[in-house]
């Protein structure tokens, strides 16, 4: 079962191979023997069981869509009615969702079974799941690694089969870059195309949630179900969700891809060079026009991520208080005290980093010389793009300069953590998707290439991957220690 696709997973349901509790049963068996890996925070047997249940009643009845039955994971940053939801945080140890995210909502409608929360970076902050005050999660491919972050258990979870599908969210690079590690796909849609209702907020104005699966056509699925306009998210964008799994078979020959100069650089790690020059190859002789192109303002994407992304994070993160929500320190001794040692021993020390920073170019005299500054090159971040997609229909390149690293590799150098998003960041300051696609291997460890369309081609970007993925079997492919 555990190689299986959706629509596979879908037959073996409706045929009555299996059904959804043997499903349930196998996968939260998986969970349970791999615990090494760090994958997940909290497992939801019970409560799985109990929607299979509901699920092969509905498979009984005819009356269930693609999804019912089959086993997902959400990424611990989705409230949940009566789970606990902790954000990866100390802070949130504690805290049981009183209601459920949108996202949460659309995929139990859909009839998905959620094994479990999974591992992150503390408030979606990292790039190496090294972040979490619940521990470090492992790469599949090499424990000694990390899976990239922040939603680095997702993406550990679906690449060694212990679920078929996993929600993640995406700042900076948090689905694409931990999905580039961990050899699965993983997409991160316009900003605006899933609501952001009830997923416990980093950068307001980034984030976006998005699918982790094996294939594009299981992201296709899952994305089917996420996406679609919810009134209680004013940024969510009131357009009609296409039939992702309906294009997927459209050939791709006169696409225009733009190869941007930028992205192949110095930095690039020449294994990683190799395996997408093979991929370009690939596109060319399926028919497409490969083209250079210019992003002239991509080495301004990091400080000014670091400044927009930190200066919303000190303003999302200030209800955290030990009053109004997340943990208490024991016996304060007046209220500045209880403020400031709640917030001490709640929050590590990356997101105390954040604050720090962002408060700072927020204050007072500073504002201008950096918060409104950052903002003047997001525009023009997302004005190369822009200029870009009028002559391309993609642009490809890397998810991320190099394999998955060592863990503690790079923990003492932040800036040198920071420059692991390069490729990732710029996508988000302009609130396009992208979606990121197992190519190849380098050192043992899986590459990702990632493909980046305009406003709205979500359904462009998996019929491109699709079209990779029947041609090739780099997303088949399975941590060894992880395959039967
Ligand atoms: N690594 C980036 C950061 O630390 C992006 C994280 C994300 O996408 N949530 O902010």
């Amino acid at each position: 079962m555990d190689n299986l696709s959706v629509s596979q997973l879908a037959a073996g349901l409706n045929d009555g191979e299996f059904s959804s509790v043997e499903l349930t049963r196998h996968f939260l068996q998986r969970i349970q023997s791999h615990t090494e890996l760090n994958a997940f925070i909290t497992q939801m047997d019970e409560h799985a069981i109990m929607q299979a249940r509901r699920a092969d009643k509905l498979i009984k009845e005819r009356k269930h869509g693609p999804l019912t039955g089959i086993p997902l994971a959400h990424k611990d940053i989705f409230c949940m009615d009566g789970t606990k939801t902790s954000c990866g945080s100390r802070m949130l140890e504690n805290f049981v969702a009183p209601y459920n995210a949108t996202v949460v909502d659309k995929l139990e409608q859909a009839g998905c079974v959620v094994l479990g929360k999974t591992n992150m970076d503390e408030f979606a902050m990292g790039s190496s799941n090294e972040n979490s005050y619940f521990g470090p999660v492992k790469n599949p491919w090499n424990t000694d690694h990390v899976p990239g972050g922040s939603s680095g258990g997702s993406a550990a979870a679906v690449a060694a089969r212990l679920v078929p599908l996993a929600t993640g969210t995406d700042t900076g690079g948090s689905i694409r870059q931990p999905a580039a590690f961990c050899g699965i796909t993983g997409l991160k849609p316009t900003y605006g195309r899933v609501s952001r209702y009830g997923m416990i907020a980093y950068a307001s104005s980034l984030d976006q949630a998005g699918p982790l699966a094996k294939s594009a056509y299981d992201c296709a699925y899952l994305m089917q179900a996420m996406a679609g306009f919810d009134e209680r998210d004013s940024t969510c964008m009131d357009e009609p969700v296409p039939a992702y799994t309906q294009v997927l078979d459209l050939p791709l020959h006169d696409k225009v891809i733009g190869i941007p100069d930028e992205y192949f650089g110095e930095g690039l790690d020449s294994g990683v060079r190799e395996v997408i020059t093979q991929a370009i190859a690939w596109a060319e002789d399926q028919g497409c026009i490969i083209k250079p192109i210019r992003l002239p303002n991509t080495e301004l994407a990091i400080p000014a991520y670091y400044v927009i992304a930190t200066a919303e994070c000190s303003s999302n993160l200030s209800r955290f208080d030990g009053i109004r929500y997340g943990h208490r320190c024991q016996d304060p001794e007046d209220l500045h005290d209880l403020y400031r040692r709640s917030r001490s021993e709640g929050f590590g020390m990356e997101v105390k980093r954040r604050i720090m920073v962002g408060t700072y170019a927020l204050s007072k005299g500073y504002y201008d010389a950096y918060y409104l500054k950052a903002q003047q090159v997001r525009r023009l971040i997302s004005a190369d793009f822009e200029k870009a997609f009028q002559t391309v229909d993609f642009i490809l390149g890397p998810t991320s300069p190099g394999p998955a690293f060592r863990i503690g590799e790079k923990t003492n150098d932040p800036v040198t953590m920071y420059l692991s998003d390069i490729y990732t960041i710029s996508v988000n300051l302009a609130g396009v998707p992208a979606v990121s696609i197992p190519c190849g291997m380098c050192e043992g460890l899986p590459v990702g290439m990632q493909l980046i369309g305009d406003y709205l081609t979500e359904d462009k970007l998996l019929n491109f991957a699709h079209q990779y993925q029947l041609a090739t079997d780099w997303h088949l492919q399975s941590p060894p220690r992880y395959s039967k």
